[in-house]
């Protein structure tokens, strides 16, 4: 094989209580990426196709972070070229550069012949996550390269775990079009957290678990609440109080920040009370300066596709 087109889908990561610990891909939207092996031993881009500026340098662009470094490891028997359409706005929350790290990662054990298993790839596609925001987290590279919800108990050594959860759980996307970088996000946190806080949030994430496992639709609602990151990182969306309201009152089991933000995302029960959560946010902005852009998606069990 030398040459792969593949689709990488957007994640939400954290899900309310799971800092850094879990994650899901949606349907749409997502990275179109295409790798083509090259005789220099060298990684190029050579096209990236974004509204924003996403640097084409392969030390700076996540994706060519990871190619660089799995190919390295493999002492480099040939170079690729990349290629990114980016479906995925950076800085939106729902993982952009997760997306491309993640479909990097794949796609270069491919045209490698499949050499490296399920870790070691989630291992490589951190290392672009910590190129751009300093910190090795898999919430967003794991579900994009696995599918399904994805738990990470541990990072040291690294663990995933696919949980089950409801075949009828739809996730409302709402995304502000304002920027904030995963960097500064994670700057904004408390470093230290009160011991009420944390028996609150280590709560919330063992009844969101087993909710999920258990199809039980009211302890996920009652789990899906996050008293580390969403107090403070809230202050940066606008109106987010009005959508996580609306989003409540439409239907939703519970609604929080997609990964760092500006996106916030809400569970339903059903497809067609999440499309009722989509109007109801929507509302909220209809008489705002700002845009936005809002998805409605099944949780998808499948991760990376390959498009040819
Ligand atoms: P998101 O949560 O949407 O992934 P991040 O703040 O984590 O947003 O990532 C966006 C930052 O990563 C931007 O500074 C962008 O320039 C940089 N970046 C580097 N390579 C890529 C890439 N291939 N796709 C998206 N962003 C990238």
């Amino acid at each position: 094989m030398d040459e792969i087109k593949v689709f990488v889908p957007a994640t939400v990561s954290n899900v309310a209580c799971g800092f850094d610990i879990m994650g899901f891909p949606i349907e749409e939207p997502g990275d179109e990426m295409i790798f083509r092996k090259r005789e220099e031993k060298e990684v190029v881009i050579t096209h990236v196709d974004c509204n924003e500026e996403i640097p084409l340098d392969a030390r700076k662009n996540v994706a060519g972070v990871v190619s660089r470094a799995m190919l390295e490891a493999q002492e480099l028997p040939f170079g690729v070229e990349i290629r990114i359409n980016k479906g995925i706005r950076p800085g939106s929350g729902i993982g952009s550069s997760g997306a491309s790290s993640a479909g990097a990662a794949w796609a270069v054990n491919r045209l490698l012949g499949d050499v490296f298993g399920e870790k070691e790839l989630v291992s490589f596609a951190m290392l672009g996550e910590q190129s751009i925001s300093g910190a090795l987290h898999a919430d967003n590279v794991a579900p994009a390269l696995l599918g399904g919800f994805i738990l990470i108990p541990g990072y040291d050594p690294l663990e995933l775990v696919r949980l089950h959860f409801p075949s009828d759980l739809y996730c409302t996307i709402f995304h502000p079009q304002v920027e904030i970088r995963t960097k500064d996000a994670r700057e904004i946190l408390k470093k230290e957290i009160s011991l009420r806080d944390a028996v609150h949030q280590w709560g919330n994430v063992a009844g969101l678990v087993a909710g999920l496992m258990q199809e039980d639709y009211a302890l996920i609602a009652r789990s899906m609440e996050d008293v580390v990151a969403e107090p403070v990182r809230s202050l940066l969306i606008p109106s987010f109080d009005a959508l996580k309201r609306e989003a409540t009152a439409a239907g939703a089991l519970g609604c929080s920040i997609s990964g760092s933000g500006p996106a916030l995302f809400a569970l339903s029960r059903g497809r067609e009370t999440a499309e009722q959560v989509r109007s109801a946010m929507e509302k909220v902005y209809e008489d705002k300066e700002i845009g936005w852009k809002s998805y409605v998606s099944a949780i998808a069990g499948e991760g990376v596709k390959i498009l040819s």
